[in-house]
């Protein structure tokens, strides 16, 4: 399977129907093999912008969902991020990218098989500044906050308080707010002051946990 073209046919598209903007964000997925962050009975559909099942009632998101919170996160080399859900650990090594090897990622995943999938993923693609720890992230992760970017790649019944304390003034946040059927919400914290945006409705598995389902 020609997975190259696949990918850079994947990125046209996403360009085209302007979820990709920027250059920093088409490089890092360029960078990144999805094939790596799936199993070989779906290699067909790697570069399908779908969701697609990784195990355990799990996905691997969409990419088109991938590069709209990327956007929207405006991330910047350097910066240090929490991710509520490492899954494959697929989205987690595009924002490594993003932010380079001076930035890092700390990914929280409820479900140890997954968690160990998504290392051994990251590994095969050469990620070294992706964290992922077991947890329940809906209480977030305090020992390596505050963060300058938090998202939650799982439906989340509210904007969890304490994900807002555990990030930095300014920084930003990404909340699919539902239970499956998801307004994806963005949150601004600028001067101790929160701002809110819809952005677009999503579909994301529920988030599991103490501010969870
Ligand atoms: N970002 C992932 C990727 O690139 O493959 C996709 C994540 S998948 C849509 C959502 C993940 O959130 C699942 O792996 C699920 O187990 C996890 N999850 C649900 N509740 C959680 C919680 N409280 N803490 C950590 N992970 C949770």
């Amino acid at each position: 399977m020609d997975f190259n073209n696949k990918r850079i046919e994947l990125i046209c598209k996403l360009k085209k129907e302007g979820y990709i903007k920027s250059g920093h964000i088409e490089q890092a997925f360029l960078k990144i093999p999805r094939e790596n962050f799936i199993s070989e009975n779906f290699h067909n559909f790697a570069y399908a912008d779908n969701p697609l099942e990784i195990g355990y009632g799990q996905t691997i998101s969409a990419p088109h969902m991938i590069a709209i919170m990327c956007e929207e996160l405006n991330l910047k080399k350097g910066q240090k991020i929490l991710e509520i859900g490492s899954g494959s650990g697929y989205h987690a090594a595009i924002v490594s990218k993003i932010i380079g090897k001076d930035g890092h990622v700390f990914s929280i995943e409820r479900i140890s098989s997954l968690a160990n999938f998504a290392k051994k993923n990251l590994i095969k693609s050469g990620v070294k500044n992706v964290d992922i720890i077991v947890g329940d992230g809906s209480i977030g992760f305090n020992e390596k906050a505050p963060y300058d970017r938090i998202y939650i790649t799982c439906a989340s019944p509210r904007i969890p308080l304490i994900l807002i304390k555990q990030l930095k003034d300014p920084g930003k946040m990404i909340v699919p707010v539902g239970n499956v059927i998801c307004s994806l919400t963005s949150l601004e914290k600028i001067e101790g002051k929160v701002i809110l945006n819809n952005l677009c409705g999503c579909a994301f598995v529920p988030m599991i946990g103490k501010n969870g389902y």
